[in-house]
């Protein structure tokens, strides 16, 4: 084999490719970020959803996250959500550690990505544009160009893709991004307002259209605006001040006196996504395999639910602790969640831009009647959160197999304090369990007699979990060390069933 310069290349530095090289190098890799930008990227998401949250804390990277968005504003946990425009999403009644979303702008996330994926060993390297790649039968060959336009060119064990919506990487492979431009669109402004925005998430609709506002830091105020008169606008077209007051006073009765904003950007409806998110070498994630409406805040939140999914195989893969075929599980285990993500926000732009008579009385039922039936709160909270997000399978022996795993407690530790230095982890309850026992490296064992271990993992008496916080296998009695052996050769792409 060819002497690697790393043994994952990763284009983009935003969210999903920081989660990516912060989940691989983490777990050994030699992993190097290029990214074209050497400033920051415009704000664009404004929240982080309950299960990216409880990924988070599973890194012990809560304390960061929650200081930064309490610099940002003092309630900055959203307790009651919106979907597709409505309010009254109770988050507070999920049963997680983090029953909110978290206001948080995506410049700071993408900081604190980025210095995590730092931490963990990735060298970042900003400034550097990915022009090309060759694959062949042992690694790939990346060409780039730094900023003063001289070329670089890295020689790696695999590519990954986490370039953006306009990505070049799936670009220059060819990969189909099948669906429909944009139809509607939207505004986003961070305003400058001269008296501080006191109230939480407010909500405005009528026959003119719609507006979620929110404070985004000190006197800043973010207003979500879909105009009636002007949704058919073309998304290149600039925002402009007076275009904006004219739809609060519409919308809202009231203008805020805004004259100046830190932010706005009038952003589109396109629908597409591609066919699949690996082959060979090279994977794409985030928004390079999928575009769509920001709908209810949940985008940048999958993109970085992939980038975990993804990057503890990497990692595995990178240094020869897993076949290359647990990539193909990438995909296997993503692009359904993503193909129901897809479905879901057109079903939300439908009555998101309906503004007829009947479109807003259908809006008024299903905020009023349907929202605060808790059976329909709970399927809506799943969805948006992630926490619907199941790797289950019909053939799984056990009800608890593939399903996530929040905060618990584990003896006199706590789950998320065990993952965050861990590849998988054994959880097994203490009556039954053998002293000792003989486990691949990347295991980490823990015995506990705490009762809410058995209440996460449906009565389970041992469960083995992936470095992505799901569980990979359940047992209801003891399983021997060949059977967790199993388990885990299966887990890391040996044994598919
Ligand atoms: C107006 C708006 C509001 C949004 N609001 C929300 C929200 O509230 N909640 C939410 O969850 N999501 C929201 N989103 C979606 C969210 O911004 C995206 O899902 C997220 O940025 C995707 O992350 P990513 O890392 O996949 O891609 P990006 O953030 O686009 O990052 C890609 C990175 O790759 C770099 N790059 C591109 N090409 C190259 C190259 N050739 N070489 C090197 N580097 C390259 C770019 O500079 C960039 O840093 C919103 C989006 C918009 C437009």
């Amino acid at each position: 084999m060819r002497r690697t310069d790393a043994d994952v290349v990763v284009i983009g530095g935003g969210p999903s490719g920081a989660t990516v090289a912060a989940e691989a190098a983490r777990l050994g890799a030699r992993v190097v970020v290029l990214e074209k930008r050497e400033g920051d990227s415009p704000s664009r998401a404004g929240v982080i959803q309950p299960r990216v949250l409880e990924l988070l804390d599973a890194r012990g990277l809560m304390g960061r996250f929650r200081d930064a968005a309490k610099d940002w504003r003092p309630d900055f946990e959203v307790p009651r959500y919106i979907y597709a425009g409505l309010v009254g999403l109770r988050y507070d009644l999920l049963d997680s550690a983090h029953p909110y979303a978290l206001i948080l702008p995506q410049t700071t996330t993408e900081h604190l990505l980025r210095a995590w994926a730092t931490e963990a060993g990735a060298e970042v390297r900003r400034g550097v544009t990915y022009v090309e790649h060759t694959e062949d039968d042992d690694g790939v060959t990346v060409t780039a160009l730094d900023a003063d336009g001289a070329t670089v060119t890295l020689r790696a064990g695999f590519l990954v893709g986490a370039d953006g919506a306009r990505s070049t990487v799936r670009t220059h492979l060819g990969v189909p991004f099948e669906g429909r431009e944009t139809e509607m669109t939207a505004v986003s402004i961070d305003a400058d307002l001269t008296f501080p925005w006191e109230a939480s998430m407010q909500m405005r609709r009528n026959e003119n259209g719609w507006i979620l506002a929110y404070p985004f830091g000190q006197r800043t105020t973010r207003f979500i605006i879909v105009a009636e008169a002007r949704r058919t606008v073309p998304r290149g077209e600039p925002v402009t001040i007076e275009e904006v007051r004219e739809s609060l006073r519409a919308i809202f009765g009231d203008d805020f006196g805004v004259t100046t904003a830190k932010w706005v950007s009038r952003y589109g409806d396109a629908h597409k996504m591609t066919p699949y998110l690996h082959r060979g070498r090279v994977s794409l994630v985030g928004e390079a395999t999928r575009v769509h409406y920001p709908a209810s805040g949940i985008g940048m939140n999958y993109c970085i639910q992939d980038a975990f999914n993804l990057g503890w195989k990497l990692g595995l893969v990178a240094t020869g602790d897993a076949p290359e075929a647990l990539l193909d599980t990438y995909d296997g285990e993503r692009h359904p969640v993503l193909r129901e993500v897809m479905d879901d926000i057109a079903a939300q732009c439908k009555l998101h831009f309906d503004f007829t008579p009947g479109g807003l009385r259908l809006k008024d039922f299903v905020e009023s009647e349907l929202i605060p039936i808790p059976e329909v709160n709970a399927i809506l909270c799943d969805r948006l959160s992630g926490f619907g997000t199941s790797y289950h399978r019909q053939d799984d022996p056990h009800p608890a197999d593939g399903t996530r795993v929040g905060e618990m407690p584990l003896g006199d530790r706590r789950y998320t304090e065990v993952a965050a230095g861990s590849a998988f982890v054994l959880a097994e309850r203490a009556d039954g369990a053998p002293t000792t026992r003989a486990l691949p490296s990347r295991v980490t064992r823990v015995v506990t007699g705490e009762p809410g271990f058995a209440r996460e993992l449906a009565g389970a008496a041992a469960a083995l979990i992936r470095p992505d916080a799901y569980v990979a296998r359940a047992w209801d009695t003891t399983p021997s060390d060949r059977e967790v052996e199993a388990a885990y050769a299966e887990a890391v792409g040996y044994g598919v069933r």
